[in-house]
């Protein structure tokens, strides 16, 4: 358990990486590591393309490890040309769903609202909302980080949320798949910020799950996973490599 009491949980976002091979071998392999290590505290999450969530949905049956997904769209069902719904995640086995990646925000020009909207629909399909929030380095550089990352949180969180059916991932843009992290103290800074908006907009808000993701690894997951405001971590290069993502997720305490 995290200081706060709150399950830890290590999501990896496998992006548009992956192969039916890969499932076979890394998704076996975390099965066989999670099935020796039964004391691992963290929840452990694996999010593959949508295309092999079945497969991996089947891999990990009677295992501990979770799947997830990367998106889905805010309508269930109708003329929507090659997106997929939270139903259809949750019909393959998907229990949550990260929601608003900043690749996503990007290169898809999705606003909060939207990413809202698609956490409605994933509760409504009972899968659990990862929404990520983060700033850019240009407005880290203007010391925007608190207000960039509330004004996100306000405008991309479903109505009528409750803590144990949501979670918050705190991505730094600048620090994703570029190897630098935040300080420990910035992170921390960041999260209790996250963490006090939560509990003044909803009754049991101090309760939700604040992930951090960017460029965790094995080497700087133990100091990343033990600050009390942090409640694990959304991992995505590390999660490629079973050996990799499951010392992350042995680290979490
Ligand atoms: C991510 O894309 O969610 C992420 C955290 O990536 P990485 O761990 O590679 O920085």
């Amino acid at each position: 358990m995290t200081t706060s009491g709150l399950r830890p949980l290590v999501a990896g976002n496998w992006k548009m990486n992956g192969s039916r091979s890969m499932v076979q071998n890394l998704v076996g392999d975390l099965v066989s590591k999670s099935r020796a290590n039964p004391f691992v505290v963290a929840e452990v999450l694996i999010c593959p393309p949508a295309t092999y969530l079945t497969a991996a949905t089947e891999m990990t049956e009677g295992s501990d490890i979770l799947v997830g997904a990367q998106d889905c769209h805010e309508a269930t069902s109708g003329a929507h040309t090659g997106d997929i719904s939270a139903g259809m995640l949750a019909d393959c086995g998907a229990r949550y769903v990260i929601l608003g990646h900043s690749e996503r925000r990007v290169d898809h020009g999705e606003p909060s609202e939207k990413v809202a909207a698609k956490a409605v629909a994933a509760l409504k399909a009972e899968l659990i909302p990862i929404i990520c929030v983060g700033e850019t380095l240009a407005e880290r550089d203007a010391g925007k980080t608190l207000s960039v990352v509330e004004a996100q949180l306000e405008a991309s969180l479903p109505a009528d949320a409750i803590a144990d059916r949501l979670v918050i991932a705190y991505e730094p843009v600048w620090a994703i798949g570029t190897g630098r992290t935040p300080s420990s103290a910035d992170v921390e800074a960041v999260h209790a910020h996250l963490r006090r908006l939560l509990g003044a907009w909803f009754e049991d808000g101090h309760q939700v799950r604040l992930l951090y993701g960017g460029s965790v690894k094995p080497q700087n997951a133990a100091e990343l996973l033990s600050l009390p405001e942090v409640n694990g971590a959304l991992v995505g290069g590390a999660s490629l490599k079973a050996d990799d993502f499951w010392a992350i997720a042995a680290a979490a305490r």
